[in-house]
This record gives C-alpha cells, structure tokens and sequence, in this order.
C-alpha cells in the first residue's frame, strides 16, 4: 500500500513490537497459570507487562484486566454493571459513542437504561451538558470517549470526570483513539479506561480494561480463574508483550510527533479546501486528534472517492464501521444533524506517527486526480 490513511481503523504492527512477540513467543510460550518453573517465568514476564502498562496510564497494574479488544472490554463494562446494579439504575453516554460503547450498553442493560449526553454543533459533550443531565439524572455511569474515532475530536474529559467526582457518579473512557496518539498518565484518574493495541502498533485481538478496583470483578465469560477472577481464558502473553512494547516505543517521542503532524495535517486541509470548494472539515474548530481529519466532499459519493483512490494506492475510509463490520454512515455526522445526502460524502483520512509530508500532499493531489475523472463521468486509468 502506497499511502496508508487509515489509521483509526488499525495500524500495522510497530517493529520493536513484532520483535517482542517473536521473543515472547519463544522464550515464554507456557501457559502463565501452569505450576511448572518456565510457567512461573511467562507469569513473571506477564506481570511486569501489566505492571509497565500501568506505569504508562497512571494506573496501579492491579488495575488493569487484558482483554481480547476495546469491543470486549465495553462489553465485560455493560455486563458487569447489568449484574450488580439495581433494575431501575441507568448509564448515560455520550451521542457519539462507538458502537461497542452504545450498542453494549443498550444490550446489556436495555435501551431504557441508557441516557444520552448531546454533543455541540463541534461535536464536543459540554460540561453544562452532563451537569443539566446530572441535574434530572442519578445514573451509576458516565461513559464518554476520550477522542472520537471518526472525527477526531478530543473530548474535555478531564473536565468531565470532574463534573462526575462532585456528583458521585462513576466516569468510563473510551480511550481506544486516545491511547499511543498522546500523552496517557492522566487517565489513570478516570475508574473505568478502555484500550485497544491495534490502534498504536500492536497486534489484533488484545487489549485491556482498567477497573476501578483492584478487587472488582466484572467477568463476561464463564471459564476458569484467569485475570484474578476478572477474565477467563488463557492470557495472550505474546500479544500482551507486544502491546505494551508498542505504546513504550511510541510514547516517548509523542508531543514532538503530535507537533509535526498537526502541522501537515492542517496543511493537508488547508490544501483540499483551496482544491475543492465548499469541502467542509467536521469538528474544524474543536480540538482533534493530530492525524484526523474527517471531512464532507462537496461532490460526488463517499465509496467512488474510496475505490477510486484504492486503485492509486490510497487507503482511506468513510467514517465508521457499523456493526456489520463494513464502514456505515457516520454516527459523527449523524449526531451532528447532517442530511441523508450529505453523510453520504463523508470521507475519513487519518495518518500516522511516521506519515511524511510528501504522503499528505500525494494525497491532495490523488484527490484532486479522482476528482477529474469523477467530473468527467468516467473512469480513464483510474
Ligand atoms: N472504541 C473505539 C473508540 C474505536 O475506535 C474502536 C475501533 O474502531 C473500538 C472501540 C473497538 O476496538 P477493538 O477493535 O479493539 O474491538
């Protein structure tokens, strides 16, 4: 793949990360709940994982709960609170949750008990949002993504927990956009984090729940004593190792990456909107994340501008996937009261921590050359 704008979906596995699965599998493939002494070792190395994992979220490691995903971990979230709260409690979330936030949460507790917290016209959740709905509401849950996978925008959480810590209400995050794109110690102060290691350089099926107590066990599968209790099935050791190799490798460097990317982003948009006139960037004036931009084309639908710059090399997407697993209509761009035509130009374009500059602008130009041939009504070498 040439130009690789799909990075909200996934992200290839990070090099250091491919080596510390290769190691990992090798040197500690044995069960960790085995009683043997190499079983002893993967358990050692598997603790230090979470332990490292902590460090990197500002959590105590007894906290956090590998998972196969961000999907798995929402679920075992709605599961655990469908289990142990009263019939009548309900969650409130926000208007532009992931699906696996909003739709577990309405299977597992029943669309009844899920308030929705509105966004702005920027699709950001206000403070005065959640007080007004904490203000009629008492629900046992606030769950609000940190940073939106379709549009970007880098939800006031910090803010928003605070609103929860004076009502007393429990405040879950969503991080699975946040986490690896910035700075992460700061979550640890949220009671429920969600995380997933293919959105920063890890591998696929892996992921994690940090709970707000070490002792607090929400398992969603019947099985053995995994996870303290919190999580059956035989932990991933491998997949862990490299998940937490990944977000090491690019935590580092991430402010100055976060600065550089921002910076081709905006020129990126600065240079689609002189291309194409009326080319609208959702959530142009909140703040996103660095390397999203999610934009409605003035013309012409999503999936022909999609195959069109797949044929040039171009990976991009049209917003979210719905729960088919096939992109859907964006949740964005519908919670933000677009028309039916309009949600159907959605196009999404996001980069990554080593996008150059020359891929951005081969990217302007590769629109610019779908454009054309879409205007000519046909499809001459593309
Ligand atoms: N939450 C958010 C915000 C996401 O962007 C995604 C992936 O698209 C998920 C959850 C689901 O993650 P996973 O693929 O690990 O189940």
């Amino acid at each position: 793949m040439a130009s690789y704008f799909d990075y909200n979906a996934t992200s290839p596995v990070h090099t250091a990360a491919r080596e510390a699965w290769l190691k990992a599998s090798d040197e500690h493939w044995q069960n960790p709940s085995s009683l043997y002494r190499e079983a002893g070792l993967t358990s050692q190395a598997l603790e230090a994982a979470r332990e490292r994992l902590g460090d990197l979220l500002g959590v105590e490691s007894e906290r956090v709960v590998f998972t196969s995903g961000a999907t798995e971990s929402n679920n075992t979230l709605f599961s655990g609170l469908a289990k142990c709260l009263e019939p009548d409690a309900c969650v409130a979330i926000s208007a532009i949750e992931h699906p696996c936030v909003r739709e577990a949460a309405r299977a597992w507790l029943g669309r009844h008990r899920v308030l929705e917290i509105p966004v702005n016209e920027n699709g950001v959740v206000e403070v005065e949002a959640l007080e007004k709905l904490l203000a009629c509401h008492q629900p046992a849950l606030v769950s609000i993504m940190a940073a939106n996978n379709e549009s970007g925008v880098l939800q006031p959480w910090q803010d928003l927990l605070k609103v929860c810590r004076q009502a007393e209400v429990r405040f879950h995050t969503d991080a699975a956009q946040w986490i690896g794109k910035l700075e992460s110690t700061a979550l640890g102060a949220c009671d429920y984090i969600t995380g997933s290691a293919h959105k920063f350089g890890g591998s696929k099926g892996v992921g994690f729940l940090v709970v707000a107590h070490a002792d607090e066990a929400f398992p969603l599968f019947h099985g053995g004593p995994q996870e303290q209790n919190r999580r059956a099935g035989t932990e991933n050791y491998p997949g862990i190792e490299a998940m937490v190799t990944a977000l090491e490798s690019v935590m580092p460097k991430i402010a100055e990456v976060a600065a550089k990317q921002t910076i081709m982003r905006d020129a990126f948009i600065e240079q689609m909107q002189t291309q194409f006139v009326g080319l609208r960037v959702i959530s142009q004036a909140a703040p996103r994340l660095w390397n999203t931009v999610l934009m409605v084309m003035p013309q012409h639908d999503n999936l022909k501008w999609l195959t069109r710059l797949s044929r040039l090399g171009f990976a991009i997407s049209t917003g979210s996937a719905c729960s088919s697993g096939k992109e859907g209509s964006s949740v964005v761009v519908q919670a933000l009261g677009a028309s039916w035509e309009e949600l159907g130009r959605v196009v999404r374009v996001s980069g990554g921590w080593e996008t150059t500059s020359a891929q951005w602008q081969a990217l302007v130009a590769a629109f610019a050359e779908v454009s054309q041939s879409l205007d000519a009504g046909g499809r001459p070498g593309i």
